[in-house]
């Protein structure tokens, strides 16, 4: 079974029932709706589809909604994209018409933007296709040498080297989409270009005030963002590795050691982590990743990544299906080859823990780890116990059974977490081991006689009171 999960973003290209269905048996775990692109009929049509497709597979399939966030850009030219030289002067020009840009000049949506910057500052436009350094600043006016040119077409992106924009992490669109986010029950909402923990706040507020249960993934792609690390993962549910815009900021050079220290700290903060952007990205076109795309996606496996990313592979891809296979094929390769290399995990050995379900989750962990386990099954009612069980390294499974399909699907999102609808309120206290066991013998999730471990509340249906651990062998009636 395979642990890392998989996201894949919804476009064009995955759009209809049939390919709902074939992408969740291709092994998707999470959709992710890009709220950059599309309008809100789009995504209600596919959000009505996936939930479909998921509740006809039997599936807990979570939904994130990615905010657009301040991505600053370019504004639009008059005769289609130009073409820069390097070595050219160009402007960047907040007081110019939105469609009038040319050869010399174009328009930028964000007024401050000539107030961000100074002479000496290096942008990249395009996620870095093209790099501009700024000669003078006059007015709303910036003046620049061409770097590195190219083509330029409308409303690209605007990056500046070592980051530093002013631009609050939400915008009104964003306060928007996150409120039908919000009432169209969304499982995660996903920041973009935060700053610092106060975005998160803001962002839970925001979902708090709509009603929503959804949990926050924090985008890290900015430089800003690297700085403040520790604070905006104890602020946020999860991070992202936004490796698109992350390199572009911070350079590609230190992007693959970035990404190994944001997957490491999170986990050590019991927090959950996404890698995204370009994992599969030659196949847009192609039918078979190229090696060093293989190589990525493993490596990220490697790093105790929870769950890795297809953005455009999927959303307008000429293959979503086979994008999907092939990342599911990875990872259960480098999962294999990762678990037998370092079996027991010393993850948290030296720390204290401060709750009593916490503490079992790890006494759990620990137990499974040293003796011969098959399953580790833990009836929850918000997946935090699972959620903690998941930080552990280990390639045991870990059953979380839920009555809330809320949790299910958010429980979708941790790495060896498998979500199972089991109402333990419902079973008749005497025989809750053994209704435990024909749910999952009957999913062929375990079989007679395996030894399991089984974590509960001695009261039912009580947030945070997992306080009993049971080592059990598998019976039948
Ligand atoms: P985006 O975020 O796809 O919304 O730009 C991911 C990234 O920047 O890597
Ligand atoms: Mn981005």
């Amino acid at each position: 079974m395979r642990r890392t999960k998989i996201i894949a973003t919804l476009g064009p290209a995955t759009d209809g029932i049939e390919s709902q269905r074939q992408l969740l048996q291709a092994g998707v775990d999470l959709v992710r709706i890009n709220f950059s692109h599309g309008d809100w009929a789009q995504h209600e049509g596919r959000v009505t589809e996936v939930r479909e497709a998921a509740e006809e597979a039997g599936l807990y399939v979570a939904i994130l909604g990615d905010l657009q966030g301040p991505k600053i850009r370019i504004q639009r030219f008059r005769n289609g994209p130009i073409t820069l030289e390097e070595g050219q002067e160009f402007v960047l020009d907040s007081s110019l018409a939105a469609d009038a840009g040319d050869e010399r000049a174009v328009g930028v949506a964000y007024a401050s933007l000539a107030n961000d910057v100074s002479p000496g500052d290096t942008l990249l436009l395009d996620d870095g296709q093209i790099v501009l350094s700024i000669g003078a600043v006059a007015g709303p006016r910036i003046v620049c040498t061409v770097q590195v040119g190219g083509v330029l077409g409308d409303n690209k992106g605007i990056n500046r080297q070592g980051g530093g924009l002013s631009a609050p992490a939400l915008t009104d669109k964003d306060k928007e989409d996150l409120r039908r986010a919000a009432r169209l029950d969304f499982d995660w909402i996903a920041v973009s270009f935060v700053r610092s923990a106060a975005d998160l706040t803001e962002a839970r507020q925001c979902l708090e005030d709509a009603g929503s249960h959804a949990r926050i993934v924090a985008k890290i792609e900015r430089t800003e963002a690297v700085d403040h690390l520790e604070a905006i993962i104890d602020a946020s549910d999860a991070v992202m590795v936004a490796r698109g815009d992350l390199a572009v900021e911070t350079g590609y050079a230190g992007l693959t050691g970035l990404q190994k220290r944001i997957i490491r700290t999170t986990r050590r903060r019991h927090k959950v982590s996404i890698t995204a952007t370009q994992m599969m990205e030659s196949m847009i076109h192609s039918q078979v990743p190229t090696r060093a795309e293989v190589s990525d996606v493993a490596n990220a496996v490697m790093d105790g990544t929870d769950a890795v990313m297809l953005s455009a592979e999927t959303a307008v891809g000429e293959f979503p299906v086979k994008a999907v296979a092939a990342m599911a094929e990875v990872c259960i390769g480098a999962e294999t080859y990762h678990q037998s290399a370092a079996p027991m995990s010393r993850h948290r050995m030296e720390d204290r823990f401060g709750r009593v379900d916490e503490a079992v989750a790890m006494a759990s962990m620990y137990t499974a780890n040293h003796l011969d386990v098959q399953a580790i099954i833990a009836l929850t009612e918000s997946g935090s116990t699972p959620l903690w069980m998941s930080r552990v390294r280990s390639d045991i499974p870990i059953f979380a059974l839920a009555r809330h399909s809320e949790t299910l699907r958010r429980v979708a999102l941790y790495r060896g977490v498998y979500p199972i609808a089991f109402d333990a309120m419902h079973s008749d206290p005497q025989r809750l081991y053994q209704d435990v066991f024909e749910t999952l013998i009957g999913m062929g999730r375990v079989s007679l006689g395996d030894l399991v471990i089984l974590t509960k509340g001695d009261q039912e249906g009580v947030t945070g009171g997992t306080n009993a651990l049971k080592i059990l062998h598998v019976t039948g009636q």
